[in-house]
């Protein structure tokens, strides 16, 4: 489903992925895991083009994300070619990022209406459906600054879920949140990942949640993806050093 091959990035002068090759199959959890500044987000962005990339492939369904191959190289996406790829990737980031101005059921059905032309009054209900599935069915007509953090990324995960995404993408979505709202967002990302057929990764510290959900681990450090495996492999018996290492830390 997602096919990351041989992916290096560079901002500037400075190499921040090496070669890196991933493999994910269509309704598999994978979660990343690994130290500050290992690459872990900025892995997660190139996958839906946020950030291009300076050598390798990656594609999504079967498709290059963000290039077109043209008589045997690479030509990056115009911005808007890239904005329609990116329709059917969600993603859920660490601050919620909701329109302030938009109760939390608009915000959900904005985007189907407007970017995908859906009905107004299906892309409501679906929002409805979507907000009762993530627990805020009572707070469709509230207003993000009338809502918990914990309550506001079930809003921006019920949001991505509106585009019909085939694959989720989750950057630390727990990290901004108080300790008590964690465990309401990981549940609704538990639902999701057991749902058949949607492709989840999520950037994560919560290493609970990865051993409880995830289908596979990947432990990354310093630019590259150091060891992966089943959550039993990678948190239970790591094989690397700098996995050792890092658990030890974090555990
Ligand atoms: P964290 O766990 O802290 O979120 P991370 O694993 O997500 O870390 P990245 O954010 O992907 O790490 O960063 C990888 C490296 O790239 C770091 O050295 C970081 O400083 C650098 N970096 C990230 N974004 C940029 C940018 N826009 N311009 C320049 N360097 C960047
Ligand atoms: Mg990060």
């Amino acid at each position: 489903m997602i096919d990351i091959q041989g992916v290096d990035k560079w901002y500037g002068s400075t190499q921040v992925l090496f070669g890196v090759d991933l493999q994910v199959a269509r309704g598999e959890t994978v979660c990343i895991i690994g130290p500050s500044g290992s690459g872990k987000s900025t892995l997660l962005r190139t996958v839906n083009h946020l950030e291009d990339i300076n050598a390798g492939s990656i594609s999504v369904d079967g498709q290059l994300v963000g290039y077109r191959e043209h008589n045997g190289r690479l030509h990056e996406l115009r911005e808007s070619e890239a904005c329609t790829q990116r329709l059917g990737i969600g993603m859920v980031f660490q601050q919620f990022n909701l329109f302030p101005h938009m109760t939390a059921l608009e915000n959900v059905s904005f985007a189907p209406v407007k970017v995908k032309g859906e009905n107004a009054a299906e892309a409501r209900a679906y929002g409805l459906e979507l907000l009762t599935r993530v627990g805020l069915a009572g707070k469709a007509n509230s207003y993000p600054s009338k809502l918990s953090g914990g309550q506001q990324q079930r809003v921006a995960i019920a949001r991505a879920m509106a585009m019909r995404p085939q694959v989720m993408l989750f950057d630390e979505p727990t990290s901004a949140l108080d300790p008590e709202l964690v465990g309401e967002v990981l549940a609704v990302m538990k639902d999701l990942a057991r749902t058949g057929g949607i492709t989840v990764v999520v950037v994560t510290h919560e290493m609970g949640f990865a051993r409880e959900v995830a289908d596979r681990v990947v432990f990354m450090d310093a630019g590259r993806v150091v060891e992966q495996g089943t959550p039993d492999e990678v948190l239970g018996n790591p094989t690397h050093e700098r996995t050792q290492a890092f658990l030890s830390a974090v555990l």
